[in-house]
């Protein structure tokens, strides 16, 4: 089964850190409607789900292993159910110590959102431009 990549653009961002002037940045940002994020969540399941299946063939390690797949399966589900909108490929540039990084964001879109720089470790704050 093919998974959709959604409607795909891209966002520009503002970092806030504690001083400085806030900098910029871009996300890459996956739109999902209902048939896509169903086809997403049913994806997951398949592929968690053959995972478990697989582990029953695993001694001793199956009574952990196959119970975890299935719950993990289950979750990724319904996040994927959820999620409307899936950030990737963010970039930006620290306004405390001022170095370009790739960040880690929440796997669903929303600002405002805390992020951390890689170099200093500070919590920032996302938020979208007004
Ligand atoms: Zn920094």
């Amino acid at each position: 089964m093919p998974v959709p990549s959604g409607t795909t653009r891209s966002q520009r961002f503002l970092l806030n850190g504690y001083h400085g002037q806030p900098t910029a940045g871009q996300v890459t940002i996956h739109a999902f409607d209902r048939a896509q994020r169903l086809q997403r969540a049913l994806g997951a399941l398949a592929k968690w789900w053959g995972i478990a299946v697989l582990s029953v063939f695993i001694p001793v390690a199956h009574f952990i292993l196959v119970p975890s797949f299935l719950a993990y399966g289950g979750w990724q589900f319904f996040q994927r159910l959820g999620t409307v909108e899936l950030a990737s490929d963010a970039r930006g540039t620290c306004p405390d110590c001022g170095a370009e990084q790739v960040l880690d964001l929440a796997p669903r879109w929303r600002t405002p959102q805390p992020v951390t720089c890689r170099h200093c470790h500070r919590g920032l704050r996302l938020t979208a431009p007004s």
